[in-house]
């Protein structure tokens, strides 16, 4: 599907949680399964998308998380045991084992069996970069944790390092709510892996967040409670259509290489249903290509999901504008009624003021 000789784009745990922000969307579950470059499939669309980390966050967030990670660790581990785990003894050495391995699959495998290995060696022991594997529509999805620790009595935590200042103690919410929904499906995926060992190890819902502290170099880092965004990322992964049923209720031959000419593309694409709503624009990358379609279609979605919520049935701005003039709908409706009493107050206070 996504054409001949072009690569797969890997689903990562930040595209994850976007994507169970907006579990209704056939369309981006599809593309995602399918491994398409949303971001070129935009740009060959005329619709280039307007989000995503530049060069210079990212060399700066490497090179922060490489200060991190020194000393095999060293520093690392000992926040992790500062805000997580006080009463566990310090790490006298540490371990860091050797993840490297042919595939993501071979990387998966051999994150597993160090995982297993580190609970029956007891200690502290840092999984610098790990492979895990998450079921996502019927499809595996590969997902690289910045880190994972393994505490000396068998648990496992979860290490985000952000390039976002913590100052004070504190970081943006946002930037932060961002960091726990993606360390949530981290979670979510190392369950997978703990349930397979017996006795299953625990994995802790509180992830440790590592930012620069103040503007400096220097690592802060503060515990998270996941609960929530594991919760929610785990019942919205479970309500995705499964790839397949998705792809087969589409024409023979859907194809969508951002080599083929822009129409057939965008055919292409709006033969997989789409929900949008003003969320996409900072989680998917086709934001502003499904906008325009939502928009030219009169979708009350694109008026925000609250909205089409409070709307009930009425689906197109078309509708409710009909609703309230009293041209169609039913008046026992609550929310036609609504809408009409809402427009018979609009022309009271239009005459009112035309009085004065
Ligand atoms: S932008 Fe389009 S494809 Fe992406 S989640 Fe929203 S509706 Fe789906």
């Amino acid at each position: 599907m996504r054409g001949p000789d072009v690569p797969a784009k890997a689903l990562d745990a930040r595209g994850l949680a976007a994507l169970a922000a907006n579990p209704g969307c056939s369309r981006r579950a599809l593309l995602d399964g399918a491994g398409v470059n949303k971001a070129a499939l935009a740009s060959a669309l005329g619709a280039p998308a307007a989000f995503g980390q530049s060069q210079f966050a990212l060399t700066r967030g490497n090179a922060f998380e490489t200060r991190v990670k020194a000393d095999g660790g060293a520093v690392l581990l000992r926040l992790v045991r500062e805000q997580l785990d006080p009463a566990a003894p310090p790490p006298e050495r540490t371990y860091a084992p050797d993840l490297t391995a042919p595939g993501p699959e071979g990387r998966t495998a051999r994150t597993a069996l160090a995982l297993r290995e580190a609970v029956a060696a007891g200690g502290w022991t840092l999984l610098d970069h790990p492979m895990l594997a998450l079921d996502v529509a019927g499809s595996p999805a590969f997902l690289e944790p910045d880190a994972v620790v393994v505490h000396p009595d068998g648990a496992w935590t979860v290490v985000e390092i952000k390039s976002f200042p913590m100052l004070d103690g504190s970081a943006d919410p946002a930037k932060v709510g961002a960091a726990a929904r993606q360390a949530a499906v981290y979670v979510l995926a190392l369950e997978e892996v703990a349930g397979r060992l017996d006795p299953a190890p625990t994995v802790h819902h509180r992830i440790l967040l590592v930012c620069p502290k103040d503007f400096s170099n220097l690592p802060a880092a503060c515990a998270v409670d996941v609960r929530k965004q594991r919760a929610v990322t785990a019942r919205q992964l479970s309500r995705l259509t499964r790839i397949e049923e998705i792809a087969d209720a589409l024409p023979a031959g859907t194809c969508f290489s951002p080599d083929l000419p822009a129409e057939q593309l965008t055919a292409a694409v709006e033969a997989v249903p789409a929900t949008y709503a003003p969320e996409c624009l900072a989680a998917c990358e086709l934001a502003f290509h499904c906008r325009d379609r939502s928009r030219g279609a009169g979708a009350v979605t694109s008026l925000g999901r609250s909205t089409r919520a409070e709307l009930g049935g009425l689906a197109t701005v078309e509708d409710v504008l009909a609703a309230a003039r009293g041209e169609a709908g039913d008046p026992d409706d609550p929310v036609v009624a609504a809408l009409r009493r809402a427009a018979a107050l609009r022309v009271e206070a239009l005459e009112g003021a035309a009085c004065r």
